[in-house]
């Protein structure tokens, strides 16, 4: 019997691939990526690209072929079989990636081509494909000698069990707290919904009332809406210490020996591979090259938007106290004034744009202005494979020339994931001279149609959209012929955002908003009053956010950067970089620190940086569009062929600059973001 996702598609033939056939597939094609690996090896005393990276190459796009319709349908079109299949394969191809990693003989054999003439024959991306396959050996302690290399596989081990327990110990103290409130007197302020969900919740334990919960959403309404300030204290105190040695179940879950013992280890990590601490490690892997050019850009930020965070912050100080007579803002009374003036100043919500983004208009829109700036056509196909009646095929191509083509499921439904991506169907690669074009899925969670009117966007939909189309054209336009630097494989992580922020910038531009917008019923632009608002909305305490997530990155990596076990004490480089940094100094009990799951949990360790890193370099990239004309076909052309067509063939500063003609400036995110040094 043949199997659908062991044969070869142009598309993948989702309709016809059954869950029972999906663990046999990867098994099959997990043995032959093994079985490529020994013949690759096997007496190769010359290893050169074609006879080792090529075979290498066409075994794991057989692989990553057959995966991605099974993990693009397990999130949008889920089922318990398919779940389960699903996770069966799960430890079997991390199994087998960690086995790749730590291959010696292929490390070998990578180390040698690097090192033979054969390698300066090659092209700029075949060097690149090389060198970060080198990197990552490295970096996975497979060169180190037999001691290091098991106090290496130690360190692992250890890491990933303290950063899990970080985090168990964050979602118990999450759950482990919660308020029931008998009389709604006591949640005045809060939206109906906010209400309704409370109710909810104190159903679900079989109790009457309402039940308050450090669950985000549920936080959030509190401490935004309820006019009930000792309510808003008291949640305040159980979040901000959550998992550590203060507030209301102080030492429950304390999170701060784990802290040190994991900045501990991971100094340890980096020194062993060579690196004078973590943040340096860390930057091995991203575009930002020293440590010192990360802080200088954090500082020179936060240099520049301080003032104008201080300047809110007196605004919002004089509100409170005019419109209140609250002459003290306490650390639980930032969100609830924040909103009180927001609304005063610019009463506007994304419902009331609705009526004006119906789907059809800016999906036409979108491919208008994609189609003008990077010299594409898409049009969409009616006859495909399709995994849903929803899903919608389009074809992009130039000059008459098919170059790509994507996937589209617009609305949310049941068994479908939340939230909004793009994932990669097909990359761009040559194979024996055979071109295989890119393919990629787009997800979004738009409200469907209800009766006979249509899907209407929100104004934040709409940047999604856009958003998940930059990722989208930087898959799609690529000219590079080698799967490892192709589209976005291989991008820098820290620039991976770069292609996504950068197209969204056209939803906030008069000339973009009049071809993405029209009224459903009668076809009227987005009015200028509308557009005003929500421009002057946009920036709405953009210096205070600024100056915040500028405290987190820097406290992030320097800490990273000049920790010492024994000697650094957690809490006074925090309250260094405060003091340097930010506008609103937290309470002494505040412990935020000790449930940021980003860095002490997650990939983001000396990376948190990378938000605004990624946002300045998109910013400074339309800023090039704001002088030339943002629908300069040249400059399009610029970005297209600096930026989208290079994928990860070359470092992302050279392509910068190649573009820019100049590295980065930090003037178009500020002055977007409405601050003026
Ligand atoms: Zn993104």
């Amino acid at each position: 019997m043949s199997n659908p996702l062991l044969q070869d598609h142009l598309l993948p033939p989702f309709s016809k691939i059954k869950p029972e056939q999906v663990e046999p597939a990867v098994d099959q094609l997990l043995a032959e990526c093994r079985a490529v690996v020994e013949t690759v090896l096997d007496g190769n005393d010359a290893p050169d690209w074609n006879n080792l990276v090529v075979p290498l190459e066409q075994s794991h796009d057989r692989l990553a072929k057959a995966w991605s319709p099974v993990s693009h349908m397990n999130a949008v079109v889920n089922s318990d079989e398919l779940r389960d299949a699903y996770n069966a394969c799960l430890p079997k191809l991390s199994q087998f990636w960690t086995e790749m990693g730590q291959h010696q003989g292929l490390f070998e054999a990578y180390d040698k081509l690097a090192n033979s003439e054969a390698y300066s024959q090659l092209d700029e991306a075949q060097r690149k494909v090389i060198d970060n396959t080198l990197r990552d050996f490295r970096l996975s302690g497979i060169a180190l000698g037999a001691a290091d290399k098991q106090r290496y596989g130690e360190l692992q081990q250890k890491l990933s069990d303290l950063t899990t327990k970080f985090s168990e110990n964050v979602m118990d103290a999450t759950d482990g707290w919660s308020k029931l409130i008998s009389d709604e007197a006591e949640l005045a302020g809060l939206p109906q919904s906010a209400l309704a969900s409370a109710r909810q919740l104190a159903e679900a334990k079989g109790e009457a009332g309402w039940l308050v919960t450090l669950d985000f959403p549920s936080y959030y309404a509190v401490i935004t809406y309820a006019d009930n300030r000792e309510l808003r204290r008291e949640l305040y105190e159980a979040y901000a210490t959550r998992a550590s040695d203060q507030g209301p179940d102080a030492g429950k879950w304390d999170n701060s020996d784990l802290m040190t013992e994991i900045l501990t280890l991971r100094a340890e990590l980096a020194q062993l591979l060579g690196f004078e601490n973590y943040a340096a490690y860390s930057l091995a892997t991203k575009m930002a090259e020293t440590p010192e050019q990360v802080v200088s850009f954090l500082n020179d930020l936060a240099g520049m938007s301080r003032p104008q965070a201080e300047k809110e912050y007196q605004a919002l100080q004089d509100f409170a106290l005019e419109e209140f007579s609250e002459p003290e803002l306490e650390s639980w009374d930032i969100s609830y004034y924040s909103e009180k003036l927001k609304q005063a100043r610019y009463a506007i919500s994304q419902e009331e744009l609705r009526p004006y983004f119906p789907m059809a208009k800016v999906l036409d829109g979108l491919f208008n202005i994609t189609g003008k700036l990077f010299d594409i056509e898409i049009e969409e196909v009616t006859e495909f494979d399709r995994w849903h009646k929803d899903a919608r095929l389009f074809n992009i191509s130039r000059e008459g020339e098919l170059i790509a083509r994507f996937f589209l499921d617009p609305f949310a439904r049941a068994k479908k994931r939340g939230g909004a991506w793009m994932d990669d169907c097909r990359v761009r690669r040559v194979d024996n001279g055979v071109l295989q074009l890119p393919v990629a899925y787009l997800v979004c969670n738009f409200n469907p149609p209800v009766g006979d009117k249509p899907a209407l966007l929100t104004h934040n939909e709409v940047t999604t959209l856009f958003h998940e189309f930059g990722h989208g054209l930087h898959h799609m336009l690529t000219r590079i012929e080698y799967a490892d630097v192709s589209g976005i494989n291989g991008v820098a992580w820290d620039a991976v955002e770069l292609p996504s922020q950068f197209l969204e910038n056209w939803c906030y531009e008069a000339e973009a908003l009049a071809l993405i917008s029209g009224h459903y019923e009668t076809g009227e632009p987005l009015p200028q009053e509308l557009l005003e608002k929500m421009l002057a909305a946009k920036n709405f305490q953009s210096g205070m956010m600024m100056v915040r997530q500028l405290e987190l990155s820097l406290f992030d990596f320097q800490l990273h950067r000049e920790y010492k076990a024994g000697v650094t004490n957690i809490q006074a480089v925090l309250n260094r970089i405060r003091s340097e940094v930010a506008v609103i100094t937290p309470p002494a009990f505040n412990r935020f620190q000790h449930s940021f799951s980003h860095i002490f949990a997650g990939g983001y360790a000396a990376g948190y940086y990378s938000y605004k890193w990624a946002e300045v370099l998109s910013a400074d990239a339309f800023s090039r569009f704001e002088e030339e004309g943002v629908f300069n076909t040249a400059t399009g052309r610029s970005f297209r062929e600096n930026i989208l067509e290079m994928g990860g063939s070359k470092e992302p500063m050279a392509l910068f600059v190649a573009f820019r003609g100049r590295e980065p400036s930090v003037e178009a995110l500020l002055r977007h973001s409405g601050i003026t040094a």
